[in-house]
């Protein structure tokens, strides 16, 4: 098989950046007496961020990223010079991608936005230069901070699609002509299981201007979820669907008997997916005729059903409608994609929205300071020769 454009799965080294060492410098001018600690604040280390591209579907473009590392922050200087804050880095990565420490396999992300940033390693904040630390007592500090340490883990991203309606049904049921059918999409076809080895997704063009995403998952088959065939490493796609389509082709046996199959392989891999919405299309239509359709249909279980066929189109925009209106139904609404990224983005204290990133950017007067190590600060009377800047307050 050629090497597959599908890579939903990749491991890689991260590394924030270290915090500039704040400087211990003495000024020394001619005509001023004194002199005194006019050491700057080191710089703060570069961040590494995750950030949802929606214009990448797969991890392809990280496939050979082994490593990403922020800049470190920059030394503070005399003439209380700060240092240069250290590079960030974003990974972009497709919505839809979960993301593990890979040595503890600790969950950390979810990343399922346009635009959605998260902080993934913090880079060291910069240590304060002696200025800082000049007190009633010590007016001539000799030390300084060092910059706190870089942070470093290596990651696992994996790709969940993310989309509305996930089909579901055994190879050869007549997922990918379906999904060529009513969208731009253009799978895979083949009389043999096993065509599609990989998930694809096509935007479903819905009366004016509305649409929805589905995506066609490799064939399960029987006992995909003990890790049978190639099924196992795909279920987990379909994890995230609002809704399921299960697709059971018109001219099986037991019709009824194939949909419960499917269900419990689903159960069994994750009994969560049993609260999705089920719609069922029995395909292949055109190879039944009325009277066997009307028979079929009296003993169809009890899901919300259509008849189609992709090769003549029969019952496509029936089945588009019942979709439309399950997908927008009440009890889905919960589910939906927005709502899901929207619980993810605020639970988790890594995420950060847009306005909050922008809100840390403001932030920087480095305010931390060793207790142990300054006095009160409030306290600090000025001697007349510090005055080479505005006095601080
Ligand atoms: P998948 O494995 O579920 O993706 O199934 P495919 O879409 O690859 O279809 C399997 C076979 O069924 C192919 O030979 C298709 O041409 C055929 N097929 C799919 N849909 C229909 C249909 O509506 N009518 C008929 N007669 N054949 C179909
Ligand atoms: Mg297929």
């Amino acid at each position: 098989m050629a090497e597959s454009n599908f890579v939903d799965y990749v491991k890689i080294y991260c590394r924030s950046g270290r915090g500039g060492r704040g400087s211990a410098h003495m000024r020394r001018a001619k005509y001023v007496p004194n002199g005194g600690p006019d050491g700057g604040n080191g710089g703060r280390g570069g961040n590494i961020y995750l950030r949802g591209n929606h214009n990448y579907w797969t991890l392809l473009h990280l496939r050979y990223e082994r490593h990403v590392f922020a800049g470190h922050g920059g030394n503070g200087s005399k003439a209380r010079s700060s240092g240069k804050d250290g590079e960030d880095r974003y990974i972009d990565v497709p919505c839809g991608t979960v993301v593990y420490n890979a040595e503890t396999g600790e969950y950390i992300c979810d990343v399922t936005e346009d635009g959605q940033v998260v902080l993934l390693l913090k880079g060291g904040r910069g240590g304060l230069g002696n200025w800082n630390f000049r007190t009633a007592t010590n007016q001539a500090p000799r030390y300084a901070q060092p910059g706190e340490p870089m942070q470093e883990m290596t990651v696992i991203m994996e790709l969940k699609l993310l989309a509305d309606v996930g089909l579901v049904g055994f190879p050869n049921a007549g997922k990918s002509t379906l999904l060529s059918a009513v969208s731009s999409a253009r799978p895979k076809i083949a009389n043999y299981p096993f065509t599609t080895l990989e998930p694809s997704l096509g935007i479903v063009s819905y009366r004016d201007n509305q649409s929805f995403v589905m995506a066609d998952i490799p064939g399960i088959i029987e006992g995909a979820s003990e890790g049978k065939g190639l099924g196992l490493r795909f279920l987990r796609h379909i994890e995230r669907n609002s809704l399921l389509l299960f697709m059971v082709p018109g001219d099986t046996d037991d019709i009824c008997k194939e949909y419960e199959v499917l269900l419990k392989e689903l159960a069994t891999f994750n009994p969560e997916m049993l609260d999705k919405q089920r719609v069922l299309a029995v395909t292949k239509s055109d190879l039944l005729d009325a009277e066997l359709i009307q028979m079929l249909s009296e003993h169809l279980p009890d899901v919300p059903h259509v008849f189609i066929s992709s090769v003549t189109g029969m019952g496509i925009a029936e089945l588009k409608d019942l979709l439309w209106k399950e997908l927008n139904s009440e009890s889905n609404k919960l589910q939906s994609i927005t709502a899901q990224a929207g619980m993810v983005h605020r639970n988790k204290n890594l995420a950060l929205l847009p306005e909050e990133l922008a809100a840390m950017g403001e932030d920087e007067d480095i305010q931390f300071v060793d207790e142990d190590d300054v006095e009160d600060l409030d306290d600090f009377e000025y001697e007349e020769d510090w005055d080479e800047e505005e006095p601080r307050q």
